[in-house]
């Protein structure tokens, strides 16, 4: 992947992130900076959890101050988190936060890893992480980073040592760390892996501490430093023009989706690492001091050394080209060690930069975003010389493709161009991430290809292959091909050629629920990705279920249309889950997946083949009233899924409330975090309290109490607690303590078996004290941690009532968990127990 995009050197200034896939162009500054880092054999690693987690002003510091080869292992790809920028969420959040790590990189200069675990969700303790993620599994996997990265050093971001002090996911980072530092060179500990690569004892274990683990920074002032060091990170680099806090904050902005978008800091901040294996360097502030990182290090380097710092040192500035034959002669000797390691990493640095001082501009594209294996499709080869050095194309592949363009002299400023055909295979893979191709665990994913474990993304599908020919020395140099074209709003933007099926297709909504016996009319939306297909659609369903028409046929004319095929689904009279998936049938083919595009301006478009499938949900399910008003607060899909079940959910511009306003509702549902985020809400308040006084039902959603604005020290109508409780074991044991309160008995009956099911947690900020009018209902606890009696709290106000629940309904109604809708329909329905049941059972 590295030498596809060869993004290792000279790419500080290319911050406009739409052409990450386009060729670099780079300054004699930018040449200067490659060179620097090519005469550095010296590496640094960096582990932690998640996408975020990850010290961009460390990476920074040590791949521009140090010039070293910095990779950072992120144990997940954080697909268990939230999206503040769109849809995407679980593991198609994971590749999104892939693609924003992978863009920090590319500011920060180091390059991205991840192991095959999966964020699965909150986790408090590393030993209940590590059960879930199959730890054999992943210490593997950081083994294997360490063995093919091969660092010298290793920063771990979180302290082995403090279990419970933070999330699970991150002491289990540090825990893995710590042990495989001295299994990568134990040829006992996966042997398999020595097939494809070599044991290796990295000499310093590292972790990135701070005042924060010591409580406060006075606390951190009188802490022993003895076995700490500590290094200036905002040093300014005159040759690139920005500080190294400046390029880490931008680096770390590219974290959009967790709104990391922040302001650039800058001056003199100090990091501070503590040892914990292998030995204290005497100098207190170089990590590498006394670790050999000059040419001298390899088998042959002497020599290599003597050239390449004699070119640093007497850099042409103002003509770098002149040293072109300087630059052959190392490219030669280097052709020749025998330490393979070091020959494909600097061979590829010396390559770009040979490339870059000659002016070349090399790229092969289409102009087609996608084809189907078997087909052929256009690709453009262009190269262009911009010096005087002699530069010929020998010949050009594509993958192992001759396609026949031979002895081409590139002329000083004369554009090559030739469109060439390229067949695909009709063995190809399809184009997606490679962790999401078989169905995983829920802590870490199947990869049934073992080259690929660790590698940030999949490998592009067609990669051309110039051999250039320098004065005699045949260089080849790769360039993925990419997808090139122009948006009037937007300029040039290159992205991934990608490979996808000839047609696909998905159901509008992933989720439904029968709250009644009456059939549904499902849409199924066919996409086409060729021209003039026609096949037929079947639907598969589960033995309880009925549908009118198994198989339809269809037909779309035109590449890029899409068409609408509805089947009619009638579910069984009794509860039932169950799934349905639709099936194209197509020249003899069977297309099960749909295909998903994952699109925005900070990094390269992604699409994403995933099974397609809806879950459908026959519930037994009882409401009364049927007016819902909903207040929105940071973004859940809750109105959507109470219309499932047959409410009328209206959502309520809360600048428009008054108590009058609210009177038609049967109940009011706040949002989650909705304290937190409108603040509005501060003068409506008390119209939204009225409106329980006078006979309404309100019920909140969870809010967090660390924004707690000064003004909702009261949100509810009687003294209320928001603590920092959570049961985050989705199937921890639930007690329902008020056995006779009408939330569990009206109008649906609440038993154990409305708590399966559950997915990711339980709930989140319980509150933790409460005033007498509070009656608690249920009562949970995680395993060796005190009970919470928080998690669904009601009071009698006036003649209504105020409900209070940190339970995750946002996560537990979209996907359709059957107890979590009784539950809730029983919240709306409070009240109403003398007031008519509406009989949704008509079957
Ligand atoms: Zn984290």
């Amino acid at each position: 992947m590295r030498q596809i995009l060869g993004l290792i050197t000279c790419c500080l200034f290319v911050f406009n992130t739409l052409s990450s896939q386009a060729p670099k162009n780079s300054s004699p500054a930018d040449i200067f900076h490659s060179i620097e880092k090519l005469n550095f054999l010296g590496s640094a690693l960096y582990i932690a959890a998640h996408p975020d987690d990850e010290n961009t002003r460390l990476i920074s510091f040590l791949s521009n101050n140090n010039k070293a080869r910095t990779g950072y292992l992120s144990l997940t790809r954080g697909d268990g988190g939230q999206n503040l920028i769109g849809p995407e969420l679980r593991e198609l959040l994971g590749v999104l936060r892939t693609q924003e790590l992978l863009a920090a990189r590319r500011i920060d200069g180091g390059e991205q890893f991840f192991t095959r675990a999966n964020d699965f969700g909150y986790s408090k303790q590393p030993s209940e992480t590590l059960e879930i993620w199959n730890k054999e599994a992943i210490l593997g996997d950081v083994v294997k980073a360490i063995r093919k990265f091969k660092p010298d050093v290793i920063i771990n971001r979180f302290d082995h040592r403090t279990p419970g002090s933070t999330h699970g996911h991150h002491t289990s980072s540090a825990i893995l760390s710590f042990e495989a530092f001295d299994l990568a060179n134990d040829a006992n500990a996966y042997p398999n892996q020595l097939k494809t690569t070599s044991t290796w004892q990295p000499k310093r274990l590292f972790f990135n501490t701070s005042w924060w683990f010591y409580g406060s920074e006075e606390n951190f002032e009188k802490a022993d430093k003895s076995q700490m060091l500590n290094m200036d990170v905002g040093v300014y680099y005159p040759m690139l023009g920005m500080s190294n806090n400046e390029i880490a904050s931008i680096a770390s902005s590219q974290h959009l989706c967790q709104g990391f978008g922040r302001l650039s800091s800058r001056g003199s901040e100090n990091e501070y690492i503590e040892l914990l294996k292998g030995d204290l360097p005497e100098d207190k502030n170089n990590i590498f001091d006394g670790i050999d990182t000059s040419w001298s290090r390899i088998k042959g380097g002497k020599a290599i050394g003597e050239i390449l710092y004699g070119v640093q040192e007497n850099f042409n500035f103002k003509n770098p080209t002149t040293h072109l034959p300087t630059l052959l002669k190392a490219y030669q000797l280097l052709q020749k060690t025998t330490d393979d390691h070091w020959k494909e990493l600097k061979i590829e640095e010396l390559t770009n930069i040979i490339t870059s001082i000659s002016g070349l501009y090399l790229e092969t594209f289409t102009e087609t975003p996608y084809a189907n294996p078997g087909e052929t499709a256009d690709v453009q080869i262009q190269a262009l010389s911009r010096s005087t050095v002699n530069v010929k194309i020998k010949s050009v592949f594509i993958n192992s493709q001759d396609i026949a363009i031979n002895d081409i002299l590139l002329k000083n400023n004369e554009l090559f161009k030739e469109k060439v055909i390229l067949k695909i295979p009709t063995n190809t893979e399809f184009t997606s991430p490679y962790w999401l191709m078989e169905k995983g665990t829920l802590g870490t994913y199947t990869v049934n290809n073992s080259d690929l474990i660790g590698k940030p993304e999949t490998p592009r599908a067609f990669i051309t292959t110039l051999n250039l020919d320098f004065n005699g020395v045949i260089i080849p140099v790769t360039r993925a091909v990419v997808y090139k074209y122009a948006k009037p709003e937007k300029g040039e933007i290159s992205q991934p050629f990608e490979l996808i099926p000839e047609a696909t297709a998905s159901f509008a909504d992933k989720v439904l629920i029968f709250a009644d016996a009456s059939s549904k009319r499902i849409p199924v939306i066919i996409k086409a990705h060729h021209d003039s297909i026609s096949g037929t659609i079947e639907l598969k369903y589960g033995p309880e279920w009925q549908v009118d028409k198994v198989s339809q046929p269809f037909f779309i004319a035109k590449k890029g249309d899409e068409k609408t095929i509805y089947f009619n689904l009638s579910p069984p009279s009794l509860e039932n889950e169950s799934t349905i998936s639709p099936i194209i049938k197509l020249n003899g083919n069977e297309i099960t997946k749909e295909l998903v595009t994952i699109d925005y301006d900070h990094v390269p478009t992604q699409t994403v083949l995933l099974p397609s499938e809806a879950k459908v949900v026959r519930l037994n399910i009882q409401k009364a009233g049927d007016n819902i008003g909903y207040i929105m607060g940071a973004g859940d899909e809750v109105p959507t899924s109470l219309e499932q079940i047959g409410y009328n959910v209206q959502l309520i511009d809360p600048t428009t409330i008054t108590t009058e306003s609210l009177a038609k509702y049967d109940a009011v549902v706040l949002g989650i975090r909705a304290y937190n985020v409108v603040d509005e809400l501060k003068f409506k308040q008390r119209f939204i309290l009225d409106y329980a006084k006078n006979g309404g039902t309100v019920i909140v959603q969870y809010n967090t109490a660390s924004r707690w604005g000064s003004q909702f020290e009261n949100i509810a109508p009687y003294e209320l607690e928001i603590s920092r409780d959570r049961v985050t074991n989705e199937n921890s044991d639930v007690e329902i303590i008020a056995k006779e309160n009408s939330l569990v008995n009206f109008p649906n009956k609440i038993n154990q078996d409305d708590f399966k099911g559950w997915v990711q947690e339980r709930g989140l900020y319980f509150p933790n004290k409460w005033s007498s009018e509070f009656t608690p209902i249920l009562s949970m606890h995680d395993k060796d941690e005190e009970i919470t009696k928080g998690s669904l709290l009601i009071a009698p106000y006036g003649k209504g009532n105020y409900i209070y629940t940190g339970l995750s309904f946002f996560r537990e109604l979209p996907v359709g968990v059957p107890g979590a809708y009784k539950l809730f329909s029983n919240m709306l329905s409070v009240g109403k127990d003398k007031v008519e049941v509406k009989e949704n059972i008509k079957g």
